[in-house]
């Protein structure tokens, strides 16, 4: 069975509500990355009321005003188990901000308004008075340093089994506005307050996605590699150097 005839399939989840400050791009940069190393890849969209899609090899979901949140959170409490299983399983999974904070225990709106999350993240979220804005660099043991941009009232509490996605922030605040730490991951799936989208400054972490999912597909690790994919991060590594130097 040959990788290059594989159909790889990329869910994004409530395009239609969270999908604020460019977080859509997230799946459309998986895909174009994975066409870039010769992979057939396709992109479904799954919205409130859908059938959840029963062959899925990467999650994506941006973030959301808190009203968008509030407009979900009965469907995907209703989808629940399978994003559980999905996770359970190690499939590549990426949140933003918004459904990153759904993504755990529980998340109380600005207006005090608490709801359930999937408890995927050993973590929870509560609103603030302070909006966390701007730009960060964070940095992260497992991908190097992380570029994106933030903004967020809720901050995130990671709990005793909770692993950060980035360990320091060396700029902006990342989860909260004191433990220095950005994101969090467990198995294959990672929460990010990154907004951006953040695979385009960050391409680390797409590659990673794509690569826990081929390698799932296939039951042994594939080494991607493409020209056209090198001289692309070139550009990359520019725009993160100004992404860098603008938060100086
Ligand atoms: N509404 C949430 C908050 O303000 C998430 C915002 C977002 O996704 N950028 O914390």
């Amino acid at each position: 069975m040959s990788i290059f005839t594989q159909e790889f399939n990329i869910l994004e989840l409530y395009t239609d509500q969270m999908n604020i400050y460019a977080d859509t791009g997230n799946s459309t940069i998986l895909k174009k990355r994975m066409e870039l190393y010769s992979l057939k890849a396709n992109i479904t969209h799954y919205n409130i009321g859908d059938v959840f899609p029963t062959k899925v090899d990467i999650v994506v979901s941006g973030g959301g005003q808190d009203s968008s949140q509030m407009e979900i959170i009965e469907d995907l409490l209703s989808v629940k188990n399978h994003l559980k299983l999905l996770a359970l399983d190690s499939t590549p999974m990426l949140v933003v901000c918004g459904m990153y904070q759904l993504f755990g225990n529980y998340f109380q709106t600005s207006t005090g308004k608490k709801v359930d999350g999937l408890g995927i993240f050993d973590a929870y979220t509560i609103a603030q008075d302070k909006r966390l804005i701007g730009n960060v660099v964070a940095n992260s043991e497992a991908f190097g340093k992380l570029v994106g941009y933030e903004n967020h009232s809720g901050q995130t509490i990671l709990g005793q089994r909770a692993t950060p996605l980035a360990e320091q922030i060396e700029l902006g605040f990342g989860n909260d506005a004191s433990s220095k730490t950005e994101g969090i991951i467990y198995k294959n799936t990672i929460g990010t307050y990154l907004h951006g989208p953040v695979f385009a400054k960050n391409p680390k972490l797409a590659d990673y996605l794509i690569n826990c999912a081929v390698t799932k597909r296939m039951g042994y690790e594939v080494q991607l590699t493409d020209d056209r994919i090198t001289k692309l991060d070139k550009i990359v590594e520019k725009a993160r150097k100004v992404a860098e130097q603008l938060q100086q």
